[in-house]
């Protein structure tokens, strides 16, 4: 698959969301995860995972439940990653309501 090195230094891992923007991940996955791919799709296709249907998989597949976290969430340098000029200008990048469809 195709990772890359983040400007921050971690490990990425990129697939594309079903919409087919580029969907910079976590390279590792985490029990915090809420992202699931699709490797059979080269690149591979991202899939957030809601809620109510993250624990109805968890119980079916227990810790071989892969899923990724979007590196937007844990990225000292997201804010590189939000294209809009407001993103930039302001102080406060990485609030909490910035990516608020990701766990934390
Ligand atoms: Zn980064």
């Amino acid at each position: 698959m195709n990772t890359s090195i983040c400007p921050c230094g971690a490990k990425i891992l990129w697939a594309v969301t079903v919409n087919g923007k580029a969907q910079p991940l976590d390279a590792e996955t985490s029990e915090k995860g809420n992202i699931g791919i699709d490797e059979s799709q080269n690149p591979p296709v991202a899939r957030v995972i809601p809620k109510a249907q993250l624990e109805d998989l968890r119980l079916e597949f227990g810790e071989n439940l892969r899923l990724y976290v979007a590196h937007h969430a844990t990225c000292p340098k997201a804010a590189e990653f939000r294209k809009t000029p407001q993103g930039r200008a302001g102080g406060s990048t990485t609030d909490a309501g910035v990516f608020g469809d990701v766990p934390r």
